[in-house]
C-alpha cells in the first residue's frame, strides 16, 4: 500500500480474507486502522478527533493538475473502441489509413525493402496482430443492437450500457488476467450513518465486483456509529472520520472536495477504477465489470426519456453549473458516478471549482453538485453511460426497458435523516 506521508497506518490487519481496515481522519490527515474485533474499543478513542482531512495541497485554487482533456468532443470528435477501462483508442469516422492491414505499405517503400526486411515486417505484423487479438474491442463485449427499443449508444460513440447489451463472460475472462482493485466511496453523515449505511455496505459486500479486490472508502462524521460488517473475500474498507457540514446541500456537495482529496492522498495508488455512490439506495443485483470505464456516469431513472430541455439543469445565467435550453445530452444522476481515479479526480475538482465559484457569487445550483455534475459531463462526455437500471426507483413503477434493477433507491425520508428541511 503506498500512502502518502501525511498518512500513518498504525495497525494493518491479516492478509487472509476477510480483511478489515478502521481509519479515520485527525489532524493533517492521520489515519488509525484496528481489526473488527477491537472495533468498538477503537472507535470510542478516536472519536473525538473528528476534524476534516487538510487539504493536502492547494488544489482548489490551482486552475487543474494538468489532466489530459477527457471529452471526445474537446479532443476533437473521438469516439472510443476501448473495453472498460482501456484508453480510448481514437477512431477517426472515414480515414482509410486506420483501416489498413498492419503490414500494408506504400509502394515507394517495399520497393527499399529487401527480402530479409520484408520477412521481418511480415513478422513484426504478426505479433501486432496477436497483440491486438489480445486486445478486448467494445464491440467483443458490447452489443448494442440487443435492445432496440432504447439509447444503447451516445451521439460520441461511448456505449449505454443496458441489460441483455453486454456479455459479463466476455469481460471475466479478460479481466481474469488483469486483477483489477475497485474503489468505492460513500458518505454518511449524521441520521444517514443508522439509517443507510449498513443496508447500503452489507448490499454492496453482495453485489459490487464479485470476484475483484474491492476496497471501501467510508466517509462518517462519527466513526463510533459505524455498523459491524462482516465483508466477503477480496473485499476490505476504510473508514475516515470527516467534519459534518451544517446544511445538507453543504454535506452533499462538499464530497466532491473530499473525494478529490483523498484521491491524490492514497486512492491513486490503491485502486484501478473508482465509484462514488449516494449511501440512500441498496444494491439488488450484480454491479459488475461492465461498468467500468475511464469516466461513467448514471442515468437518472426519472428523466431517462425526457427532452433535454425538459430536464432540470441549472439555467440561471450567473451560475458555473449554467446550462442553456437547447443543449445538453442527458440528465445525470450524482447518486453515481466514476471511472479511473484521475478521471474522478478531475470531475470532482471541476464540480467543487463550479461549488466554490457559485458560493462566491452568491448562487447555489438548484440540485446541488448534481448540476455541477451535469454541467461537467456536457463538456467533458463520459465514456460510458450506466442505464437507469443501475439505480432505479420503484417509485416510477417497473416499465418492460427496466430488465434488471442492479441499485434501487431507498424511500426518500429527508424529515428524518436531513438537519435542515
Ligand atoms: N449525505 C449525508 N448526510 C446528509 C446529507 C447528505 O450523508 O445529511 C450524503 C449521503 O451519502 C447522501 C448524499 O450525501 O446519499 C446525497 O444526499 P441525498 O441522498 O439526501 O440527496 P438526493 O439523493 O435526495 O439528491
Ligand atoms: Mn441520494
Amino acid at each position: 500500500m503506498n500512502l502518502s506521508p501525511d498518512i500513518h497506518l498504525v495497525h494493518m490487519f491479516s492478509a487472509l480474507a476477510p480483511v478489515f481496515f478502521f481509519f479515520a481522519v485527525h489532524g493533517p490527515l492521520t489515519v488509525v486502522a484496528s481489526p473488527v474485533a477491537e472495533h468498538r474499543l477503537q472507535t470510542h478513542r478516536l472519536s473525538g478527533h473528528g476534524s476534516r482531512a487538510q487539504p493536502l495541497r492547494g488544489m482548489w485554487d490551482l486552475p487543474g493538475l494538468g489532466h489530459e482533456p477527457v471529452s471526445p468532443a474537446s479532443a476533437g470528435g473521438l469516439s472510443t473502441t476501448a473495453p472498460p477501462g482501456k484508453p480510448l483508442a481514437p477512431v477517426f469516422a472515414g480515414s482509410s489509413l486506420t483501416s489498413l492491414p498492419s503490414s500494408a505499405c506504400f509502394p515507394f517503400v517495399c520497393r527499399t525493402h529487401s527480402y530479409h526486411e520484408e520477412e521481418e515486417d511480415i513478422d513484426k505484423a504478426k505479433e501486432q496482430r496477436k497483440e491486438d487479438e489480445e486486445e478486448l474491442q467494445l464491440l467483443d463485449w458490447f452489443n448494442p443492437h440487443k435492445r432496440p427499443e432504447v439509447v444503447t449508444m451516445t451521439g460520441w460513440k461511448a456505449p449505454v450500457v443496458w441489460e441483455g447489451t453486454y456479455s459479463r463472460a466476455i469481460l471475466e475472462n479478460y479481466y481474469a488476467k488483469q486483477k483489477i482493485t475497485v474503489g468505492l466511496t460513500v458518505f454518511a453523515v449524521g441520521r444517514y450513518i443508522e439509517h443507510y449505511l449498513e443496508e447500503f455496505l452489507t448490499s454492496a459486500n453482495k453485489y459490487f465486483m464479485v470476484g475483484h479486490r474491492v476496497i471501501f472508502y467510508i466517509m462518517v462524521d462519527d466513526v463510533s456509529r459505524m455498523p459491524l460488517i462482516e465483508l466477503g473475500p477480496l473485499r476490505s474498507f476504510k473508514v475516515f472520520e470527516i467534519r459534518p457540514e451544517k446544511r445538507w446541500q453543504d454535506i452533499s456537495m462538499m464530497r466532491m472536495k473530499t473525494i478529490g482529496e483523498h484521491i491524490v492522498a492514497h486512492i491513486q495508488h490503491e485502486v484501478d477504477f473508482l465509484f462514488c455512490m449516494d449511501v440512500d439506495q441498496v444494491f439488488q443485483d450484480t454491479f459488475g465489470l461492465e461498468t467500468l470505464g475511464q469516466s461513467v456516469a448514471q442515468l437518472q431513472a426519472w428523466w431517462y426519456k425526457a427532452d433535454p430541455d425538459e430536464f432540470t439543469y441549472e439555467r440561471r445565467k450567473e451560475s458555473a453549473a449554467y446550462i442553456p435550453f437547447g443543449q445538453g445530452d442527458f440528465y445525470y444522476h450524482a447518486a453515481i458516478f466514476g471511472g479511473t481515479p484521475i478521471q474522478v479526480l478531475n470531475i470532482t475538482e471541476e464540480c467543487f471549482r463550479g461549488i466554490l465559484q457559485d458560493k462566491k457569487n452568491d448562487i447555489e445550483a438548484e440540485w446541488h453538485d448534481e448540476s455541477h455534475l451535469n454541467k461537467y459531463f456536457l463538456l467533458n462526455k463520459p465514456t460510458k453511460i450506466l442505464s437507469p437500471e443501475y439505480c432505479w426507483d420503484y417509485h416510477i413503477g417497473l416499465p418492460s426497458d427496466i430488465k434488471l434493477v442492479k441499485i434501487s433507491w431507498q424511500t426518500k425520508e429527508y424529515n428524518l435523516v436531513r438537519n435542515n428541511v
